[in-house]
Parts: C-alpha cells; sequence; structure tokens
C-alpha cells in the first residue's frame, strides 16, 4: 500500500519525499481507488478519480478522495474505507471530499481543501486534467504546476497531464481569501 510510505501512522509527519514523488503515490492511489469501479464504461469514460495530498495546520498529511459526476463509486469509497487508518490523535491518514454534482475531481478536491482549511502538497487525477478553461488551468490558477506524462485520455482527447503539485502558496491564499 503506497500511502503506508507516505503517512506514517505514528508521528503524523510525512517523510521526506519530493514533491513529484508525492504526486506519483498519488497518481498510483487514484488509479488504484478509480479501478475499483466494477463497470467498463463507467470507469473508463464517464467517471474521474482524484486523490490530493495535503498537511493540516499541525503538519499532519491527508489524502483527500474526491470524485466527479455524482461522486464516488460505492466500490471506491470501500476501497478507501479499507485504506483509512487514525493516528494516536484520532485523525484518518485519507478523507473522502465533499462531492458536488457535475463537478470534476480536481475541482472538488481544491474546494474541500479550501474550506477544510488544508495546505494542498500534491496530487494526481486518474485521467489527464481537462483543458481549455478546465481543471488544467484551475489547478495552475490555485498555485499547482502541471506534471507527468502527457495522455490524451479524457473525452475531447486534449493532451494533458494528469499530476500536479503546489508551489506558489500566494496563489492558493489569493484562492482560499477571494475565490476564482
Ligand atoms: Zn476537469
Amino acid at each position: 500500500m503506497p500511502l503506508s510510505d507516505v503517512l506514517p501512522s505514528s508521528s503524523g509527519n510525512l517523510r521526506l519525499v519530493t514533491l513529484q514523488d508525492l504526486a506519483n503515490r498519488a497518481k498510483a492511489l487514484a488509479d488504484e481507488i478509480h479501478g475499483k469501479i466494477p463497470w467498463f464504461k463507467v470507469r473508463e469514460w464517464f467517471k474521474v478519480t482524484a486523490v490530493t495530498f495535503a498537511a493540516r495546520r499541525d503538519g499532519s498529511v491527508v489524502a483527500v478522495v474526491s470524485g466527479s459526476g455524482r461522486g464516488l463509486e460505492s466500490a471506491s469509497v470501500e476501497h478507501v474505507q479499507s485504506l483509512t487508518t487514525h493516528d494516536e490523535f484520532g485523525r484518518p491518514n485519507m478523507v473522502l471530499a465533499t462531492n458536488i454534482p457535475d463537478t470534476h475531481a480536481e475541482r472538488n478536491a481544491v474546494i474541500y481543501m479550501a474550506e477544510n482549511d488544508l495546505r494542498p502538497l500534491a496530487g494526481a487525477a486518474y485521467l489527464n486534467a481537462c483543458s481549455p478553461e478546465g481543471c488544467n488551468e484551475l489547478v495552475q490558477k490555485v498555485g499547482a504546476t502541471m506534471y507527468g506524462p502527457i495522455t490524451i485520455a479524457t473525452k475531447k482527447k486534449i493532451p494533458g497531464q494528469a499530476q500536479y503539485f503546489w508551489g506558489d502558496y500566494q496563489a492558493w491564499s489569493r484562492y482560499v481569501e477571494h475565490g476564482e
């Protein structure tokens, strides 16, 4: 389980990894959770799952799992629950982002982190971020850099990347305070 490397239960601290490394782990985890959807069309065409690692105020890290459309399928939710552990302070290492209907997975993650006082670190979605005027532009506007191999997996077949990591926290703060 890749998450165990990222989120030690005892210290609550993130082990020293690069943000790119964290984005890679988010990608593996997003693919794993998304892969639990049992129906081919839903899995490959209609839905996306994202995992975004974020830090709480106390520095502990949590994996924010978000879906798209009508939200995460029950098989994905059950898998997240099976992976979730709690540290000695009762904090879970994974949380499910609130699903805003018909909202993309990356946007659901961004909104959840902003509303829950979480500092974003790095993440990834099952498919490359949609563009133009999509999640690709959104995550960059709120301070992240897109990362990873170029793919054309989305419906519109516009090339893009599926992973992202943060660097510009002024942009993030602006978003948290003022919105888009
Ligand atoms: Zn999108």
